[in-house]
């Protein structure tokens, strides 16, 4: 039996949410353009959280694909990327927008950004944000020329497209429907947009 909670990431908000070991949580990219910032951390010790440069050293990739046992920076798996319904590509390298990013980009005023979204949503779950840990971009294409030059492209995706991934640990996951509207890779049309969770308990006895 299967029992499904849904959740709202509203368009250039954040979002945290208590995921046990063994459930599942499904990422849906509503309409296709939306970049989701996503981070985890072990809930018992939040010192403890998902790692890209950690992943990407063990997995010897820079993109993750489903199979993938995703991990901490104490080498400890914490998320097992189980499916994507999306053309994938999902960006490692690039660091979750803040309010420095957008005064580098012209900015004067303050401008959402996905760090505060990341500080503001795991505030109520104990966790303080000091440096802003490296995001797992979903739906965000940053892909690397033969250059080596970083390109930056509008998302592929379709509407409803999702990412699963299966906690391994109790943990904490946060997300943020990235507020930038000067970048390609968040549609580049000048709207976020919402953007939806699924937390799912697929083997729930009832
Ligand atoms: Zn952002």
């Amino acid at each position: 039996m299967q029992s499904s909670k849904q959740f709202t990431i509203e368009a250039g908000k954040g979002l945290a949410l208590s995921v046990k070991k063994g459930q599942f949580v499904r990422v849906i990219n509503t309409y296709g353009t939306q970049v989701v910032d996503t981070w985890a951390f072990s809930e018992e010790d939040t010192e403890s959280l998902l790692s890209m440069e950690h992943c990407r050293e063990v997995l010897q990739r820079i993109i993750f694909e489903p199979g993938d046992q995703l991990i901490t920076n104490r080498y400890q798996p914490i998320l097992k990327f189980t499916e994507d319904t999306s053309p994938g590509g999902h960006d490692t390298l690039i660091a979750a927008c803040s309010q420095e990013m957008y005064i580098h980009a012209g900015r004067k005023e303050y401008h959402a950004n996905c760090r505060d979204n990341l500080i503001n949503a795991v505030k109520p779950f104990g966790i303080k944000i000091g440096i802003t840990p490296s995001p797992w971009n979903l739906f965000m294409l940053a892909p690397i020329r033969e250059s080596g030059l970083i390109d930056y492209v509008r998302p592929t995706s379709k509407p409803g497209d999702y990412v699963e991934v299966c906690a391994e640990m109790d943990c904490i996951m946060a997300f943020s429907a990235c507020p930038d509207e000067i970048y390609p890779t968040n549609g580049g049309d000048g709207t976020p947009v919402d953007a939806h969770v699924i937390l799912l308990n697929k083997n729930s006895v009832k």
